[in-house]
């Protein structure tokens, strides 16, 4: 077995053990394998283990990797190739590139104004789709991180509710910088109740479902703390 091949079942071992710890079933929790760092011979090792939900955070590198990838799958070389890839914009996203981030994917993690909101709803009305987004929250409260403040959570979530082409289907959040397990945990826990909140509030639409928290040094925590997708992708390309 490859670096990459012994990499993943390591982790995914490690979140079943998770899941199990918090009695949690398996396909509760979907891994998204963040390939930000990867090149391209590596991506496709991941992809030919059958792995079809990817993650990038910049816009041009998913543009490049989906373009590649997709010429790939279309060769079509093995039995066990996904049929297709599930891109996740999981990275800061700039206004103006929403339209080019809907042309590859209908998965965006990282929503975190009511202006880029409006704008991609409106990049999708003009393009006839319904992508599916996250409400970015800054549950660990460092001031440098991206994300809407916990206290403003709520009331965005509501207004992007109300819009007519995105689809809100949960929030996501980035664990602190730090090796302290205590502090990444209650930085989780905010998350749920701010997840929770929005559900009580009533408005959610029916999609709003989503966890979106855990990465390389934090997932199994993540896991115990109820996220429903974790990011990871130093630990499967290191
Ligand atoms: C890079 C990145 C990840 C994955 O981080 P690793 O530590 O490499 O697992 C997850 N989420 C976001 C938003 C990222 O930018």
């Amino acid at each position: 077995m490859g670096k990459i091949a012994e990499n993943l079942e390591k982790v995914k071992s490690n979140i079943t053990e998770a899941c199990a710890r918090s009695r949690r079933a398996t396909g509760d929790v979907k891994l998204v394998v963040v390939t930000k760092s990867a090149n391209v011979d590596a991506i496709k090792e991941v992809v030919n283990l059958g792995y079809s939900d990817l993650g990038e955070n910049r816009v041009q590198h998913l543009k490049l990797v989906a373009e590649e990838i997709g010429e790939y799958l279309e060769q079509g070389e093995s039995q066990s190739l996904p049929a297709k890839i599930n891109w996740h914009m999981i990275g800061h996203l700039q206004r103006n590139k929403s339209k080019q981030v809907l042309k590859i994917t209908d998965f965006i993690h990282s929503v975190d104004t009511l202006r880029l909101a409006e704008e991609i709803d409106k990049a999708s009305a003009k393009a006839g789709v319904n992508p599916k987004i996250l409400l970015q929250v800054n549950c660990s409260l460092e001031p440098q991180k991206y994300g809407v403040p916990v206290g403003a959570a709520v009331h965005l979530a509501e207004q992007i509710a109300e819009m007519g082409n995105v689809r809100l289907c949960g929030i996501m959040t980035m664990g602190p910088l730090t090796r302290d397990k205590d502090l990444v945990r209650v930085s989780f826990v905010r998350a749920r109740e701010i997840f929770e909140e929005i559900h009580k509030e009533g408005f959610s639409p029916k999609d709003f479902v989503h966890m979106s928290m855990g990465m390389s040094a934090d997932y199994e925590i993540a896991v115990e703390e109820g996220a429903t997708i974790l990011r990871v992708g130093s630990a499967i390309f290191s």
